[in-house]
Formats: C-alpha cells, sequence, structure tokens
C-alpha cells in the first residue's frame, strides 16, 4: 500500500476505554474510542518522500512530531492504517525491554524433540583394515558388505532417519545399486542430516556404541567424533562414541562380525 504520496502504518484498535483530564485531576469527559488507533512501528513511506517532509518539518521549526506518520500527514501525505499485531512490543521504558525479553525468552508450547535409534551389523571376513566411524583402522580382517562396511555410520544413517519417518539406509542406498558399493559412509550421514533439515530439524546430539572385541577402539575415539561432528555439523561435545566388547559371547565375541548401535535426538519445527 505504500506508493508515490502514500505511506502505510500498523496500528491496532485502542482496547481501553478513553479518559480526558480536566487540570484539577478528575476526568473532564469519556472520550469515544471508536475509531481511534494505536500506531506502531515500522511505519513505510518512499524513501525520498518522508525523508523531504522530515527535512521541510525541521525548516519549520516543528519538533512536536512522536512518530514518522505524523510528520507525512503534516506534509500532505496520506498515510494508510495496514493490521498491527499485540505481539509487536513497543520499547519505550526500561521495563518495556524487560518484559520484552521476558516474553521473547518464554519456552515454546511444545518443543518437538525426536529421537531415533539404529542398528546395524557387518560380518568380519579376512583382509587389511576395517572403516569405523569414518575411521579406517588397521586389522587383520575387514568388514564385508555394502559401501565401506561402516557398521557405526550405518546405524547413525538409520538413527536420523527414524525422527523423520523417512525409512532406513537400504531405503535411501539399495545394497543392490552398483553405485555404492565400497562407498565412503559419510555420504550416507550426510544424506540423512540434509532430509532431517529439510524436515525442519536441528540435529542435537548423536551417539553411537560399537560392539566389537577387536580391534581396540580407544585409540580412535576422538578421530570417530571429530569425523562424525564434521560429517553432522554437530558441535564435538554433542558427538559420543563408545565401545564395548561382547566378553567373547556370540558372533561378535567369536569376532565373526562388528555391531553398532546409534542414538540421534532432533528438534524439530518452532522449537528448532
Ligand atoms: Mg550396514
Amino acid at each position: 500500500s505504500v506508493g508515490p504520496g502514500v505511506g502505510a502504518l500498523p496500528a491496532m484498535p485502542v482496547a481501553d476505554t478513553l479518559k480526558r483530564s480536566a487540570s484539577d485531576g478528575t476526568i473532564a469527559e469519556t472520550v469515544d474510542r471508536t475509531s481511534l488507533f494505536g500506531a506502531q512501528t515500522p511505519q513505510g513511506f518512499l524513501f525520498g518522500e518522508i525523508r523531504d517532509a522530515h527535512r521541510a518539518a525541521a525548516s519549520a521549526g516543528r519538533a512536536d512530531f512522536t512518530d514518522d506518520a505524523a510528520i507525512a500527514e503534516w506534509a500532505g501525505m496520506t498515510v494508510r492504517l495496514v493490521e498491527g499485531s499485540p505481539d509487536n512490543l513497543k520499547l519505550t521504558r526500561a521495563d518495556d525491554i524487560q518484559r520484552a525479553d521476558r516474553s521473547l525468552a518464554r519456552v515454546p508450547a511444545m518443543i518437538d524433540v525426536r529421537t531415533g535409534n539404529g542398528y546395524d551389523v557387518h560380518q568380519l571376513v579376512p583382509g587389511d583394515h576395517v572403516t569405523l566411524c569414518g575411521v579406517r583402522i588397521a586389522h587383520d580382517r575387514t568388514l564385508s558388505g555394502h559401501s565401506d562396511a561402516d557398521v557405526g555410520l550405518h546405524a547413525l544413517t538409520d538413527a536420523l532417519l527414524a525422527t523423520c519417518g523417512a525409512g532406513d539406509i537400504g531405503d535411501h542406498f539399495p545394497p543392490s545399486d552398483p553405485q555404492w558399493r565400497g562407498a565412503a559412509s559419510h555420504i550416507f550421514v550426510r544424506h540423512a542430516v540434509a532430509l532431517v533439515t529439510r524436515h525442519g530439524g536441528r540435529l542435537c546430539n548423536a551417539d553411537v556404541t560399537l560392539i566389537s572385541e577387536a580391534p581396540k577402539i580407544a585409540p580412535h575415539r576422538e578421530a570417530m567424533r571429530m569425523a562424525i561432528a564434521d560429517m553432522t555439523g554437530l558441535a564435538l561435545e554433542r558427538v559420543s562414541v563408545k565401545a564395548t566388547t561382547n566378553e567373547t559371547i556370540g558372533f561378535v565375541g567369536r569376532r565373526e562380525g562388528i555391531a553398532a548401535i546409534a542414538t540421534a535426538s532432533v528438534v524439530y519445527g518452532d522449537g528448532a
């Protein structure tokens, strides 16, 4: 509605009953509030016009205007009322700022925190290294399977997809598709993070537990955390990598494979 000679001003209908006082502090009259509005900011004008109006008012010695619209009206412009907002708080006194700070800090009505989990296993076969949580570790065996068979990142990918109902890693990267043979699994994690973001989510943390008799994970834990922080965009303190053996029991205990579980938390919507 702003154009040549026309400005716009957000305004709220006056809700209070208005009184005009007499000089002795009593009420002289009750003012009809029909068609009265409280002016808000920002107010819109063509810049050159409102600048010229300010200059003309200054030249005329007028210093009694309380907003831009009043100067525009004085200069002969039309100012149109548009619907204001009760949340558009006016900051005049110190306690107005405190009130605004309190309302901005208010916890949203619902924080949409979602938690996803993921689980993966790959078989150990003769070889010379394994890749776990993005870190290549020399070993006398290797993990067989889809891509680089990084169980930690596959579990994490599933955990991320779970937070937005986006299926599992096999839906997005079918093992039958030759293009993923030998692929670095950070590709899958990055894809899942991008999906989460597209759904309006903000990743809060990622936690991976590797279940393995060998190789030893501890010397590589920090490198794994850094790799996951890099591929997810998370701060390092929000990334956890843990490891446990399977106490020599079962397929992991017999060193037939390595398993991983992962958890991710994501805040969606307004809370994000
Ligand atoms: Mg897998």
